[in-house]
């Protein structure tokens, strides 16, 4: 370890393929978390909701013995192993490697053939680079491996989110934890700055949530968004929040825009915001002080 830290201090260029490679396979891990923990999470809410129904028992009819719906197998992010969704066969330690095995099975199954998502390939790729990006530009610190555990967090909720319209706590909690535990090291914010950008974060959507639903009736936006931007907040003080609200909207109406060409329709499409969050979150925590200098510039 020690070894490591010095090389890459020596040569920079080492340090930031290791974040590349170790963010590809990482990479590869995040695919298995978007994929099974919205599943995790909707199987413990059925367990929840059918022992809360069968404990009640307050109809005479038991439904408590039917068991077919909850099945027994362990499923988690490590077990049952991934295979193929198609014909079932196991995935093999060398057709696992993140990248390289989608281009030399060609994008198939190597048991039947059956096409295999361009996804898979792209969020290992997504992530690489993010990763080494960040790295990059906090050099040879901790700031960047912190940086770089930000990113794999925020991978996993942008593409849960856009599947699932889902943030889950399992992610956005841990994450605003650690935010606030990295301040009391100083590493991005001190201590202050952060539970003052957790709170605000959290409370500045809150109350748009409530606002809104209160006059239009309607729910914009959910408690998950709320928890991300608290998140978000810890790790780059309040001071960022202004930045991540003006980014997401830009994200968004960019994005919007790009969409709205893509499928040719004019129709505003039902978009989670969480996923701009993310981003604007992310740019933020890299690009915080280049972005408030460049905008007072501009306005003074
Ligand atoms: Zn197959």
């Amino acid at each position: 370890m020690d070894a490591i830290i010095t090389l890459s201090q020596l040569y920079p260029a080492i340090f930031y393929c290791l974040v590349f490679f170790v963010s590809l396979m990482v990479g590869s891990f995040l695919n298995v978390v978007i994929y099974r923990l919205p599943i995790m999470m909707e199987r413990s809410w059925q367990q929840e909701y059918e022992s809360y129904f069968s404990d009640s028992g307050n109809d005479g009819i038991s439904t408590a013995s039917d068991k077919s719906t909850t099945p027994d197998e362990p499923f988690n992010l490590v077990k049952p192993d991934s295979t193929c969704p198609s014909c079932g066969h196991e995935i093999r330690a060398w057709e696992n490697i993140p990248v390289i095995s989608y281009l030399f099975l060609k994008g198939k199954c190597a048991n039947c053939k059956v096409g295999i998502s361009v996804r898979y390939p792209l969020v290992e790729l997504f992530t690489a680079i993010a990763c080494t990006f960040a790295a990059y530009q906090f050099g040879v610190t901790s700031q960047a491996l912190w940086a770089v555990a930000f990113t794999y967090v925020l991978v996993a909720l942008l593409f849960i989110d856009l599947d699932k319209m889902l943030l889950p706590d399992q992610l956005t909690l841990p994450l605003l934890w650690l935010g606030l535990l990295l301040s009391t090291q100083n590493i991005f914010v001190g201590t202050t700055d952060a539970i003052i950008g957790a709170a605000a974060g959290y409370l500045s959507l809150w109350s748009v949530y409530w606002l809104f639903k209160l006059v239009t009736g309607k729910e914009g936006m959910g408690y998950g968004d709320f928890k991300l931007l608290a998140a978000l907040g810890a790790f780059t003080g309040w001071q960022g929040l202004p930045v991540i609200i003006l980014l997401s909207s830009l994200v968004g109406a960019i994005a919007g825009i790009l969409i709205m060409i893509i499928q040719n329709k004019g129709k505003s499409l039902a978009i989670p915001f969480g996923p701009y969050l993310a981003v604007a979150g992310w740019l933020t925590l890299l690009f915080k002080h280049e972005i408030i200098t460049t905008y007072l510039d501009y306005v003074l």
